[in-house]
């Protein structure tokens, strides 16, 4: 054990800016090819010590966020005490900037956040190796809250290929009232191929595969590439499930934005945009929730 008095970690939120999910797996779950991009919105853990676990948060959404072993971050902390044998005595403060329950991986982020946390107040020196391994265990999109940047997620979106980016992206994000339930909008998606007639498993849909183009952009740094190639398979879905998104999406176009897609599972929308003064100007139109944020973004870093 160390004498650290508190540990803080940032981490950040992320936008899928390629979605292509595959059928449903015999196991419920699709296989997936996601272009994971970390986005400068985050979320800061703050572990210290404690008798036992205990687990608070402020912000804006906290209301919506369970402060009970149920939460992510209180899941990773267990999982890492777990690994080594120890107890997780340990107070984790939540302060939440990213949208909840909104496409953005935010309780991903806070477990991602909290297992780095841990580590340094418990002076583990976990192997990143099995950090990430942890990370894959607690959800699909974990391991990328810690590693950050850019990356192909495959498998459930769990297995990582760093990605090259060439360039400072400029995006708005739109939070929306309510959030979506992820899994409520993969069963939308199911629903909606059977509705129209290709069936949902994975003999009826394609395998899900990168678009090379999409990645070229990125590489290159090129936005008129990257939101030519911009695609969401849950948006048809989440869309079913808010129909006012659309209005949202469009307001946005409407306001200058080079594209707009719904982020992962929605209700948050992103707006891939040209420069700072657009994203001003597209923010202040649609909104106090609306968010200018740039990418990519270092994935969870402990803070001096
Ligand atoms: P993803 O983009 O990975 O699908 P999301 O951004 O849509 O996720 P989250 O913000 O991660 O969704 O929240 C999903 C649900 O998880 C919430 O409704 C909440 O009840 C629960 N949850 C558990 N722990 C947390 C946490 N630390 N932060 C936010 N939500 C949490």
């Amino acid at each position: 054990m160390t004498a650290t008095a508190a540990v803080t970690v940032r981490v950040p939120a992320k936008v899928n800016v390629q979605l292509a999910v595959g059928g449903r797996r015999p196991d419920g779950f699709h296989d997936l090819a996601n272009v994971f991009l970390a986005v400068g919105l985050y979320d800061h853990v703050t572990a210290s010590p404690a008798p036992d676990l205990r687990i608070t948060g402020e912000g804006r959404d906290i209301a919506s966020v369970p402060l009970d072993p149920s939460n992510l971050a209180a899941r990773a902390a267990v999982a890492l005490a777990a690994r080594h044998g120890i107890e997780p005595r340990v107070h984790l403060h939540i302060r939440k900037d990213i949208p909840v329950a909104g496409g953005m991986a935010g309780g991903s982020a806070d477990a991602a956040g909290a297992l780095v946390a841990c580590d340094a107040l418990w002076g583990l020196g976990t192997p990143r190796e099995d950090l990430l391994a942890i990370c894959a265990e607690l959800g699909s999109d974990v391991p990328f809250s810690l590693a950050g940047g850019a990356a192909l997620g495959e498998g459930r979106g769990e297995i990582l290929t760093p990605l090259e980016v060439g360039g400072t992206f400029s995006w708005v994000f739109a939070a929306a009232d309510g959030g979506l339930s992820t899994p409520a909008v993969y069963r939308e998606c199911d629903r909606l191929r059977r509705e129209q007639g290709g069936g949902d498993g994975i003999g009826d849909v394609p395998a899900p595969q990168a678009d090379p183009r999409l990645l070229e952009a990125l590489r290159a740094g090129d936005v008129h590439g990257l939101a030519a190639a911009l695609a969401n398979d849950l948006q048809a879905a989440a869309l079913s499930l808010r129909p006012d998104l659309a209005r949202t999406l469009r307001a946005g176009a409407d306001a200058g934005a080079l594209a707009a897609l719904v982020s992962g599972s929605g209700p948050t929308c992103a707006f891939l945009v040209s420069d700072g003064e657009t994203a001003a100007k597209v923010a202040h139109t649609l909104g106090p929730a609306a968010r200018p944020a740039l990418s990519p973004a270092p994935g969870a870093t402990l803070l001096p």
